[in-house]
C-alpha cells in the first residue's frame, strides 16, 4: 500500500486569501449595489509595455518559420537573457554575477519554494514574521520545521524573526543560530527595506555562522531611496553566503506571463559541494526551461525602450502608494512601507485585531485589504493594502477610509 507524504498534513491550510474571498462573496451578495474595491491581492492590473508585447510578437513569428523555430530551451535559460541580466542587473550596479551564475526559470515563487530541496531536512530555517508564506510551507513539506502549535500560529522548528515597528520592520539577528536564513527586501508584506550596512551586517554573520541567505528582491524595481541595495551582491562577502531570486512579475507585470530567475555564485559551496552545481542538476532533471517567447519578452525588459516604459509603470504604482500612504497618514493612521515597495503596512486603529479591521473596512469603505495575522503572529494588529490597483481605484478607495 503506498503511503502519502505526511508533512502535507501538517499544513495548517491557507485560510487567508480564501477566507477573503468568501467574506467578500457574502457581503457582495448581501449588498449587491455596493461598489468593491481591492487591495488586497499582489497583482498587478497595468498590460504589459508596449517594447515587451513587440518582442513577443516577434518571438511567436519566428516559431512559426523553419529557420528561426526553437524547441526546449537551454536548461539554464537563453544566453541572450542572461547576458542581459548579468549587465544590467549586476555588473552595471558593480555587482559580478556571471551570465553562467543566473538559472531561468518561470517566476520567484517556484524557485523560493523549490530551492529547499538542495538542502538536508536537518537543517533549520529563520523566518522573518510576518512572512510571505511560501518560505515555510514549502519547509513544512519536506519535513523541516517541526510540529505546529495552532495557539502560536508558530512550528517548534523555525527560527522565527519578528518584524515590528519597534525594530522598524527589520530583523535583529537571531538568538539561536540558523542553517539558512529566508530574508526578502523590498519586503512582502510590509513595504519595508534594510540599509545597505545592515544587510551586510547580515552578510557577515551568515559567513561566520556557516549559513545560507535565501534572498528574495522580488520587489528590487521598487526601491527609490539611494542606501538601499539593489542585490544582496552588493554586499562584500555574499558571494560565499548567498543565493538571490528575482522574479519578472511585479517590474514588467509578468504575473501572468511567468519569468524570474535565481543566482548562485560559483564560490557558494557547503564544504567541497557547490550549491551552483546541485542546482544545475536540479533545474537540468525537473526542469525543462520557461518558453522562448516569454524569455524574449524578459530581454526586452531590459531594452531602452522596455527600461524607459517599465519605469513610468512602477512610478504609475509608486503614486499609488504616495497617495495610500498619505491619505492615511492625514487620516490619523500609523502607516510604514510605500516608499520603496507597492506594500503600504498599518496598525490598525484602537487595538482592532487585523481581521476586525477588515471586517470594518469591508463593511463600512467597501475597501479589501490583507489582515496582517494572516503572514505570521507577529502581522497582528497590522493590514497590508497594495498599490497594484488603478490609480482611480486607490483614490477612490482612500478617500472613503478618511471619510470614516
Ligand atoms: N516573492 C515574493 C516576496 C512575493 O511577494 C511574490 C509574489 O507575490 C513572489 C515571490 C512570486 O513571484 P512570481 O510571480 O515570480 O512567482
Amino acid at each position: 500500500m503506498y503511503k502519502i507524504n505526511e508533512n502535507y498534513l501538517k499544513l495548517p491550510g491557507s485560510y487567508l486569501f480564501s477566507t477573503i474571498g468568501k467574506k467578500v462573496r457574502e457581503y457582495s451578495e448581501a449588498n449587491p449595489d455596493r461598489e468593491i474595491i481591492r487591495l488586497g491581492i499582489g497583482d498587478v492590473t497595468q498590460p504589459i509595455a508596449p517594447a515587451i508585447i513587440q518582442a513577443m510578437h516577434k518571438a511567436v513569428d519566428e516559431m512559426g518559420v523553419q529557420e528561426s523555430f526553437r524547441g526546449y530551451a537551454p536548461d539554464l535559460g537563453y544566453e541572450f537573457l542572461r547576458n542581459a541580466i548579468s549587465e544590467c542587473d549586476y555588473k552595471a550596479r558593480g555587482c559580478e554575477i556571471a551570465a553562467d551564475e543566473i538559472f531561468v526559470s518561470d517566476g520567484a515563487k517556484c524557485d523560493s519554494g523549490n530551492i529547499q530541496e538542495i538542502f538536508s531536512v536537518d537543517n533549520k530555517i529563520a523566518v522573518c514574521d510576518p512572512v510571505y508564506p511560501v518560505y515555510v510551507d514549502t519547509n513544512v513539506m519536506a519535513g523541516r520545521t517541526g510540529t505546529y502549535n495552532p495557539d502560536t500560529g508558530m512550528w517548534s522548528d523555525v527560527i522565527y524573526m519578528p518584524c515590528t515597528m519597534e525594530n522598524g520592520f527589520s530583523p535583529d539577528l537571531p538568538a539561536e543560530t540558523p542553517d539558512i536564513i529566508y530574508l526578502c527586501f523590498p519586503n512582502n508584506p510590509t513595504g519595508s527595506t534594510i540599509t545597505k550596512d545592515r544587510l551586510q551586517e547580515w552578510v557577515d554573520y551568515a559567513n561566520q555562522s556557516g549559513a545560507v541567505i535565501i534572498y528574495d528582491a522580488a520587489y528590487e524595481a521598487y526601491i527609490a531611496e539611494d542606501d538601499v541595495p539593489h542585490s544582496i551582491y552588493e554586499c562584500e562577502g555574499a558571494r560565499t553566503c548567498a543565493i538571490e531570486l528575482k522574479s519578472f512579475s511585479k517590474n514588467a507585470g509578468f504575473t501572468g506571463v511567468r519569468l524570474g530567475y535565481t543566482v548562485i555564485p560559483k564560490e557558494l559551496k557547503c564544504g567541497d559541494v557547490s550549491l551552483h552545481a546541485l542546482w544545475a542538476r536540479r533545474h537540468g532533471t525537473k526542469y525543462n526551461g520557461a518558453p522562448y517567447i516569454v524569455q524574449r519578452a524578459g530581454e526586452a525588459v531590459y531594452s531602452a525602450e522596455g527600461k524607459k516604459q517599465l519605469k513610468a509603470q512602477v512610478a504609475y504604482y509608486m503614486n499609488n502608494a504616495k497617495v495610500i500612504y498619505e491619505g492615511l497618514k492625514s487620516a490619523g493612521y500609523t502607516v510604514s512601507g510605500g516608499v520603496n515597495a507597492p506594500y503600504i503596512w498599518l496598525k490598525t486603529p484602537e487595538k482592532m485585531t487585523s481581521w476586525e479591521f477588515f471586517d470594518f473596512l469591508l463593511e463600512r469603505a467597501n475597501v479589501v485589504g490583507t489582515p496582517g495575522s494572516g503572514f505570521g503572529p507577529s502581522g497582528e494588529g497590522y493590514f497590508r493594502l497594495t498599490a497594484f490597483g488603478t490609480y482611480e481605484n486607490t483614490a477612490k478607495a482612500i478617500e472613503r477610509i478618511k471619510a470614516l
